[in-house]
């Protein structure tokens, strides 16, 4: 299913007209579709059902409580890279033994807080960091589980700022290195060394990258093997594609399966995938309204409400999103070409599209920012003093605010002003 279609030239959110929800809550807000989050996540679950892995939907992408409670509800496991993901995911309701706690710069506190709670295991990326993990291990009497986050250099080939899997990266254990620093943390009193874990990138288009990688992790698990070690999970990561550009290949997560079943299989380990972009992108819009179009000698500037604090990835990688009207208009109408999609923010790097065509729009008009469900409003900032955006949620014919606007005392709220200046 598609999460947005037109319908009488109107675009709608499985059956709600996003103009109802203008017309009721104002602009600019994000909006999920929930059958769309459910359907891709269950499509994930059943192409892989031969060997029923722990599906953790990676919150970093979209931590909205509502959306992890929906996933929570299917079963989902989560992936989380701070204390407060973990705080959110329990919350909402999701399984400590299901949570999975990676990152290259857990703190001590969040390291406690993860042991107190129980959760399933931590993804390590150093030696330190296990240290840290056995001290804290060893004050709770517990046995901690943990995974080797291994970076083993493949080229995924996607945008440079969303690769991690390159020795050049900050990112898990150098392959070089990888047998004996798993050999120095399986010898450590209070972790118990279950699983390898890789994860190469994000919006990764091939599996081919995928598959290379959990490669070198079989070797590694077998070297592990023939000297004791027995490892219980195999982590593949996320970063499966989605379509951007409605020319470009759905991900072939069928093809992946292929590889990827017989592999796990053959090692007698659960698998693990963290994939985040791939379950909530499509699901997930901006809608943003028209202020004005400003027509310049070189180009034209269609200026919205909405701006780079509301979606962050244009401006940060150059990403693209289909802009598209919410309410079409007859195509005789006047055509805006070479235009760019800015907000009111002082940067020039605030647009949300650049060179982009539109048939009759006007001031006042609907516009809707596609396939922003992940890394959109988990992005957002204030800078400029800008509230952030309500998130709503449809389900069928029906629809939820499940994050109301900021408004300005949200903003301002934690700030104070010293007696002196009083
Ligand atoms: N797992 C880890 C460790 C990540 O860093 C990320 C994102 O960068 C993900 C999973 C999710 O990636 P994606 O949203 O591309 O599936």
């Amino acid at each position: 299913m598609s999460a947005f279609t037109y319908i009488d030239n109107h675009l709608y959110c499985e059956k709600v007209n996003l103009k109802k929800i203008a017309q009721a809550i104002g602009t600019p807000f994000y909006v999920y579709s929930y059958t769309s989050i459910i359907e891709n996540f269950k499509r994930i679950k059943k192409t892989f059902s031969a060997i029923s892995p722990l599906i953790a939907f990676s919150v970093k992408s979209n931590s909205n409580r509502a959306i992890l409670r929906s996933l929570a509800r299917e079963g989902a496991g989560f992936d989380v890279v701070s204390g407060g993901e973990l705080q959110r995911v329990l919350q909402a309701g999701g399984s400590p033994q299901k949570i999975i706690f990676a990152g290259v710069g857990k703190t001590p506190d969040e390291v406690e807080l993860a042991v107190k709670k129980n959760i399933l295991m931590f993804n390590v990326e150093s030696l330190p960091e296990a240290y840290l993990i056995e001290e804290i291990g060893r004050l709770y009497g517990r046995k901690q589980n943990v995974a080797l986050r291994i970076n083993p250099d493949v080229d995924p080939d996607t945008h440079r700022y969303i690769t991690t899997g390159k020795k050049e990266n900050k990112f898990g254990i150098p392959w070089e290195e990888s047998e004996e620093v798993a050999q120095e943390v399986a010898s450590l009193e209070h972790l118990a060394l279950v699983g390898l874990h890789s994860h190469i990138g994000s919006q990764i288009t091939s599996p081919e990258a995928h598959i290379l990688a959990m490669e070198r992790l079989r070797i590694l698990a077998k070297k592990l093997k023939s000297s004791g070690i027995e490892l219980k999970y195999i982590n593949i990561g996320g970063g499966f594609s989605i379509q951007y550009v409605e020319k470009e290949k759905p991900y072939k997560l069928e093809k992946l399966a292929a590889r990827i079943i017989p592999l796990v299989k053959e090692l007698g380990c659960r698998l693990i995938m963290e994939p985040g972009r791939y379950i909530v992108g499509p699901a997930g819009a901006l809608v943003t309204r028209v202020l004005f179009i400003k027509n310049a000698v070189e180009k034209n500037f269609v200026i919205v409400d909405s701006a780079m604090t509301d979606l962050l990835r244009p401006a940060l990688y150059g990403a693209y999103h289909r802009i598209v009207p919410v309410v079409r208009r007859n195509s005789s109408r006047r055509l805006i070409e070479n235009a760019d999609v800015v907000g009111p923010v002082c940067e020039s790097a605030d647009f949300l599209g650049q060179n982009r065509r539109f048939r009759g729009i006007n001031p006042g008009d609907l516009l809707c920012v596609l396939d922003t469900g992940a890394y959109g409003f988990v992005m957002t900032s204030q800078y400029n003093s800008r509230p952030r955006s309500p998130e709503v949620l449809v389900r069928g014919t029906r629809w939820f605010i499940i994050r109301e606007r900021e408004r300005i005392k949200d903003i301002t709220r934690l700030e104070q002003v010293p007696d002196f200046l009083i």
